[in-house]
């Protein structure tokens, strides 16, 4: 990876700029053929991506194909395919709440690219995180200064290089480096944001972006909680739940972060982890072939120092090397309090927790939020706020579904497995408050780089029909404008029965 010069910067908004205004990438020939030449690039290059991704995060090629490249070939592909179904101009002329006269007016609302648009990725999922923006922005129409992780820098490389034959020159730039070559690209004015990353960043970016009036996606990240129902196959639990969380070695925004469990169900569902551990990693996880390891010595000690610090008791794993930066998955199980509850751990703990029942589970998890309902205060911690990118629940009972649906908030509500909503294509992607907003995933990451420009066409030989909205005003405009609204008949209604038909 080259560190993008800070006079480059500056230079490669404008020319970015520059490209829209001569709108290149509008027609939809140009996007669809980029959109292939990602999927191109990336099978082209499939063994050099996953070999970088190895060199960055020890990640398994397997996982690098199964939750990454593959996905992203599969998009681009989806994408420019579908493209003149998403750009198409949608036509209003028979919406059942146009009014007839204003049918002629022939209303249509078009998706607009936004200009020039800046995704910034994370390091976790270096290839997704970047690509999938990437894919969006191009299908909408937009020049695009992508800005790569720093931190997964063998993949930044790769991408820097490879980009410029693959895509447009004009419109597509790719920045790398570290706080200041970041800092110079947030000074610029972009058209759009769209940042994946932590909450702390997301800050940065958002303040720099309201000094443009920039709009912005943030996909962030959080705890996300799972709730054991003690009624559910702990065997099948333990496994979903693990696999959940071994994967990329716990580094993943929608990895479960901690499980709510009852007493009752706390000894079985730890055993079960432990077969289940034992049988995916039989010569341990360690030395795995099929486990990532920590993505640096600083992640490294984070997980190591929140080992130490923990007042929970471990019961698996726990041992680590720290020469090849490898922590075995490890499950402690803790008080209220806890240091493993403060915040995202980002790494391959699971810390369960023991609450009363599953009513107590989701207190627990809605406590953490400002939602008025009657929970326990003194359960409220105060260092964590806010909603979860994911919840996760393993319950077969109807009833729970819809108790926990209606007494907490996530960006997703997943039932009976972890991780598995990625690789569901149709299903938008993002978080709500803390864990962030926006939507991605094909249409809806298009949706993120366009706008919905609206027209209207009015006839000109309409003008009697509107003449009374010129002044001078009189009480016949006033009576024929106004008062039939100020004397509708407004629908029964109660606070049971909603709109009484
Ligand atoms: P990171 O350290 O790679 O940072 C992300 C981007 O922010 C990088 O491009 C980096 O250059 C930039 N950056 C870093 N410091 C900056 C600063 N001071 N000012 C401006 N920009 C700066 O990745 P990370 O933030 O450690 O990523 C992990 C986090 O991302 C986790 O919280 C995870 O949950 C979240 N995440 C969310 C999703 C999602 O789709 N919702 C996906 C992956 C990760």
């Amino acid at each position: 990876m080259i560190d993008t010069p800070l006079d480059e910067i500056p230079k490669i908004n404008a020319s970015l700029h520059a490209t829209f205004a001569t709108r290149k990438t509008f027609p939809l020939a140009w996007r669809q053929h980029q959109l292939l030449q990602i999927a191109r690039m990336l099978q082209e290059n499939h063994k050099a991506f996953a070999d970088a991704i190895y060199a960055d995060l020890g990640k398994p090629a397997f996982e690098v194909y199964m939750t990454e490249l593959n996905l992203m070939i599969d998009r681009a592909i989806i994408s420019a395919k579908r493209l003149p179904e998403w750009a198409a101009v949608k036509n209003l002329e028979n919406h059942p709440d146009l009014p007839a006269h204003q049918k002629a007016w022939k209303p249509r609302v078009a998706p607009t690219p936004k200009g020039a648009a800046l995704v910034i990725s994370p390091w976790n999922y270096p290839l997704i995180l970047s690509i999938q923006g990437t894919i969006g922005a191009i299908a909408a129409g937009c020049t695009l200064c992508l800005k790569l992780s720093e931190v997964t820098f063998n993949y930044a490389g790769l991408l820097q290089d490879l980009i410029p034959k693959y895509l447009d020159q004009d419109a597509v730039k790719v920045v790398c480096g570290s706080v200041p070559e970041i800092t110079k690209v947030l000074e610029q004015k972009w058209d759009h944001i769209f940042y994946t990353g932590n909450g702390t960043v997301a800050r940065i970016i958002a303040a720099a972006a309201a000094k443009h009036l920039t709009p912005l996606t943030l996909e962030l990240g959080g705890k996300s909680p799972v709730i054991i129902d003690p009624e559910f196959d702990m065997e099948l639990a333990a496994r979903r739940v693990l696999w959940g969380k071994i994967n990329n070695c716990g580094q993943v925004c929608v990895s479960p972060d901690y499980a709510l469990v009852t007493p009752s169900s706390t000894a079985a569902f730890a055993e079960n982890l432990k077969k289940a551990c034992a049988s995916f990693y039989p010569n341990g996880s360690l030395k795995s072939d099929s486990y990532t390891r920590m993505i640096n010595m600083q992640h490294f000690n984070r997980i190591k120092s929140l080992l130490e610090r923990t007042q929970g008791k471990v019961l698996m794993g726990g041992g680590m090397d720290e020469k090849e930066r490898r922590i075995e998955p490890t499950v402690v199980l803790v008080k209220p309090g806890d240091v493993l509850l403060e915040s995202e751990t980002f790494g391959p703990i699971l810390t369960l927790l023991e609450v009363e029942d599953m009513r107590a589970a989701c207190e627990y998890i809605s406590a953490q939020f400002v939602l008025c309902l009657p929970f326990r205060q003194s359960d409220l911690d105060p260092s964590r706020s806010d909603h979860p990118l994911v919840l996760y629940l393993f319950t077969q009972n109807e009833q729970l579904q819809q108790d926990v649906r209606k007494l907490t908030m996530s960006g997703n509500l997943i039932f009976n497995d972890t991780f598995m909503q990625m690789d569901v294509k149709v299903l938008p992607f993002g978080g709500v408050g803390e864990s962030g907003y926006g939507r991605q995933v094909l249409e809806n990451t298009f949706n993120c780089f366009t706008y919905e420009r609206t027209t209207l066409e009015i006839p000109v030989d309409v003008e009697d029909k509107i003449h009374l909205r010129y002044p001078p005003y009189t009480a016949h405009a006033f009576e024929v404008e106004c008062a039939p609204t100020l004397n509708v008949q407004i629908p029964e209604s109660s606070p049971e029965g909603g709109l009484v038909a």
